[in-house]
């Protein structure tokens, strides 16, 4: 029998209703897991990452300028539209050295207004096009990115529940693989728009966990160091189940969207596995489904969820510095195309 509720393609109505959240803190001062954000966190289903991963992945390429591609984004819309939030693709024009024409881009864009203050506004992100070594044809990108996409829908199928005191907007990116432009695009438009984005958080490649280790990186600018220690504060508060790392900048996190983010002078952090060259699977067509850790994307779910409940409710990031930078060695550079 097959599976009820919202699948990739089949949909309810989501009710809404107000959340209040309150972070009581303890002796420590490290605040106390609030109720309401575990109970979210205790909902993030393996079958429907698993679902949606294969979905996305089973779409032969998503490689930006194919039919492929257009297909994912339409899914994506569709999926988002019947959680009974307010979509829209944003569209963009964009030329690339990969690509020899001139070429149109779309991002898919759904908000959950905030009721506090919707002013400020949460971004979650990740990109749905793919790319590999035969990418007009066949670039399934299991782990980069549709692991990020299934994160991000999942989290919003959640979210979307409940209201927050900050607007959440949930981002699909186009053409990230061609020069991150869905994402260059969008943080343009905000800084036009003189938005104040609380935090940008970029989901690209969190699925493959190399020889079972399970480790995240969380990498920051100087700018966002203190969402990245809320973010590590939250995977640790609500158990999420995977360990996470703080890195300053490293150079084989900066080719995604969150880059994008920094340059317009936002917060923002890259959520990817530890270290995503460890894939050998990386822009290749055996970037399958089969390859991918579930286990590790549900936690990693779990973390950003619960990051994310926490920035919307209007938790300050902690200015606590102390254990900056004990974990920000550099890595050694990897010269890559975009992740
Ligand atoms: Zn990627």
């Amino acid at each position: 029998m097959a599976p009820r509720g919202i699948g990739f393609r089949v949909g309810i109505a989501a009710f809404t209703c107000v959340l209040l959240l309150v972070s009581p803190r303890g002796q420590s001062g490290t605040p106390q897991p609030d109720a309401a954000v575990e109970a979210m966190v205790s909902q993030v289903s393996t079958d429907r990452l698993v679902e949606t991963t294969t979905a996305l992945a089973g779409i032969p390429t998503r490689f930006s300028p194919t039919s492929g591609c257009a297909t994912a984004g339409a899914a994506i819309y569709s999926f988002l539209s019947r959680l009974g939030i307010a979509v829209e693709y944003e569209s963009f024009r964009y030329n690339s050295a990969r690509v020899p024409v001139a070429t149109a881009g779309r991002n898919v864009v759904a908000s959950l207004p905030g009721t506090a203050v919707p002013e400020r506004v949460l971004v979650l992100g990740a990109h749905y096009d793919s790319f590999s070594n035969n990418q007009f044809k066949v670039a399934p990108g299991a782990d980069d990115n549709a692991s990020g996409v299934a994160a991000l829908l999942e989290i919003a199928r959640i979210l979307s529940r409940r209201r927050f005191a900050l607007t959440i907007r949930f981002v699909a990116f186009d053409a990230e693989e061609l020069g991150t432009f869905g994402s260059e695009h969008a943080a343009g438009l905000a800084k036009r728009r003189l938005e104040t984005i609380a935090a940008m958080l970029n989901l690209d490649m969190i699925g493959y966990s190399a020889g079972g280790n399970r480790t995240l990186a969380i990498v920051h600018d100087r700018n966002s160091r203190p969402i990245a220690r809320l973010f590590v504060q939250a995977a640790s508060r609500y158990r999420a189940g995977v360990e996470t790392v703080e890195r300053m900048n490293v150079k084989w996190a900066r080719s995604s969207d969150h880059a994008s983010f920094w340059a317009a002078g936002y917060p923002a952090l890259s959520i990817i596995e530890n270290n995503p060259d460890n894939n050998p699977h990386y822009h290749h067509t055996s970037d399958t489904p089969d390859t991918l850790d579930f286990a590790f994307l549900t936690a990693v779910t779990r973390a950003t969820l619960a990051a994310a409940a926490t920035l919307a409710g209007g938790e300050q990031a902690p200015t606590d510095d102390r254990t900056a930078s004990l974990r920000d060695r550099p890595r050694p550079e990897c010269p890559r195309a975009s992740r």
